[in-house]
């Protein structure tokens, strides 16, 4: 089943064309990865889905139903949850505090205080602490808490492993059966390549805004992706 549709979408930043007639469609229960050089429209991109970035042209349909025009909070109770890039926590709360934040326009669904605490075991027992006091990668995951607690079909991450070690970033990968098998589809938008390639399910280039290569990890050679992502041939 098509999740989500994305047709002719253009979004400007005033003059410039950051996402240009771009297509794309997920199915239900897919981890699809954006990949991009810097400035192809990744977050852009995201930003449009989730209503921050209002598109100029085109549109957006989840479950058959047009969103193009809804603005970013009643995305939300539509089905979307947005993990920001930088993650966006609020550092005074605790991280429990800034969990229930996202759960603000929750809608029916299994993801609950308790579900996240299953899902990244070490929270529970710093349920307490301010987010201050957290690595980075400890706050992406409170960030992506947060956002599963609106119990969206669609989970955008921007960024997932900006600025994290590997070993960590591959500590929260981890998580992505568990988050999809529990009936939630996954957009990321991941700058680093191989590790895209390792967790998606299907990946899309974009360069200038538009998507130049599309498909499976394993039907797609080193080759083709290195030469969509630097815009060669
Ligand atoms: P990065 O990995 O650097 O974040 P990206 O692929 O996510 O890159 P975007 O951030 O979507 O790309 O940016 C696409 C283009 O739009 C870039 O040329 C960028 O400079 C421009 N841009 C992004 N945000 C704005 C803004 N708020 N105002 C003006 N131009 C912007």
């Amino acid at each position: 089943m098509t999740l989500l549709s994305i047709s002719d979408l253009t979004v400007h930043h005033g003059q410039l064309r950051a996402v240009d007639g771009l297509n794309l469609d997920l199915e239900k229960g897919e981890v699809l990865a954006i990949i991009g050089a810097n400035g192809a429209g990744k977050s852009t991109l995201l930003r449009a889905l989730a209503g921050l970035n209002p598109p100029t042209s085109g549109s957006i349909r989840l479950c058959g139903r047009d969103i193009t025009r809804l603005p970013a909070y009643k995305r939300v109770s539509e089905g979307i949850a947005l993990v920001p890039e930088g993650r966006r926590l609020f550092h005074s709360l605790t991280v429990e505090e800034n969990l229930l934040t996202g759960a603000y326009r929750r809608r029916p669904g299994p993801w609950t205080v308790t579900r996240v605490y299953e899902l990244f075991p070490w929270m529970s027992d710093r349920r307490r602490q301010n987010a201050s006091q957290l690595s980075g990668g400890e706050q992406q995951s409170v960030a992506i808490g947060r956002a599963l607690l609106a119990n969206p079909d669609l989970l955008l991450i921007d960024e997932l492993s900006l600025g994290l070690a590997p070993v960590i970033v591959r500590r929260i990968y981890e998580v992505l059966p568990g988050i999809v098998g529990a009936g939630t589809t996954a957009l990321i938008v991941e700058q680093d390549v191989s590790q895209a390639m390792r967790v998606a399910d299907r990946v899309h280039c974009l360069l200038e805004g538009r998507s130049v290569l599309e498909g499976r990890p394993r039907d797609l050679t080193a080759e083709q992706v290195e030469h969509a992502y630097f815009g060669i041939g």
